[in-house]
């Protein structure tokens, strides 16, 4: 028999919902974010129509508890979205649909989703980073999700400026770190319109490419994968993985010798969020024992 799983991806403008017994036929439904209790009875509904489920799974935003041994795994954290923070999205959706659940950020269940079946399959050494609206990135070290005193935070590394650089950055907290200089928020408030607006030949390419390779500089160094997918809405942009590719090599001036195909883009693009929820779920079943 096939087990029946359900798989959420949980963002801060849509969930992205679907069920099914495999992943290569899950059919989603997109469902608008707004308050916890409108947001969530929506997707129990869409669900208990398609269910009972043998597990669950959930990449959300974050930040949100993800260490299964606290009892407070699957509450949000801090977010500055309205009426969400505290609000304990993974047990309250598993009780509603009655099975086991497994919950991870959005980024972590896209490194999981590009390493079982996209850009990564077969490495046990590994990272996704997404360039959007934010920055935010997962790793795969010797086979498992890096997770510690939190999932990492890879948007808010140092940076190093470029000479002539005076914007003073987008984030909050830290102002010009990755995510303040290279994010799509950074690229709309540097250069006044959206990254989707900003013509191929703009100078805001080459720097952006700069930064991108700024901040894998450090990403590199540090977790030593094998392999870098590199996706987002900003990587959309024509040449701007290559360029970053060249950028990332002179930075690292031949100290660190790079295979070709280190530096990629997702295999599973827009859909690596919500795949890496049904392997979540997978999880979550086989976890019940
Ligand atoms: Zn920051």
């Amino acid at each position: 028999m096939a087990w029946m799983f359900a798989a959420i991806e949980a963002g801060g403008t849509t969930f992205v919902v679907a069920a099914g017994a495999r992943r290569a036929h899950l059919v989603p439904v997109v469902l608008p974010t707004s308050d916890p209790t409108t947001t969530l009875d929506a997707v129990v509904a869409w669900l208990r129509e398609r269910g009972p489920f043998d597990g669950l799974g959930i990449a959300a935003f974050g930040p949100v508890e993800v260490d299964p041994s606290s009892d407070r795994y699957g509450v949000i954290g801090a977010t500055p979205k309205l009426g969400w923070r505290g609000v304990p999205i993974g047990p309250q959706l598993g009780e509603a649909l009655d099975c086991p659940w497994a919950l991870d950020t959005d980024v972590n269940a896209a490194a999981l989703a590009e390493g079982r079946w996209g850009a990564c399959r077969g490495l046990d050494d590994f990272v996704y980073v997404t360039i959007g609206t934010g920055i935010g990135g997962g790793a795969v070290s010797s086979g498992r999700l890096v997770q510690g005193l939190l999932h990492p935070e890879m948007g808010h590394v140092p940076m190093q400026r470029a000479d002539d650089d005076t914007f003073e950055g987008s984030c909050p907290f830290h102002g010009d770190c990755f995510e303040g200089l290279a994010s799509g928020r950074a690229l709309e408030a540097r250069w006044g319109r959206a990254a989707e607006d900003l013509p191929p030949d703009h100078p805001a390419w080459d720097l952006e490419a700069r930064y991108l390779a700024s901040g894998l500089h450090t990403i590199t160094c540090v977790l030593a994968p094998q392999r870098i997918a590199l996706g987002g809405g900003v990587m959309a942009a024509a040449g701007l993985l290559d360029r970053t590719r060249h950028h990332l090599r002179e930075r690292l001036a031949g100290y660190l010798r790079l295979p070709e195909s280190f530096l990629v883009a997702p295999a599973l693009g827009a859909v690596s969020g919500l795949h890496g929820a049904f392997a979540l779920a997978e999880r979550a079943q086989s976890s019940r024992g």
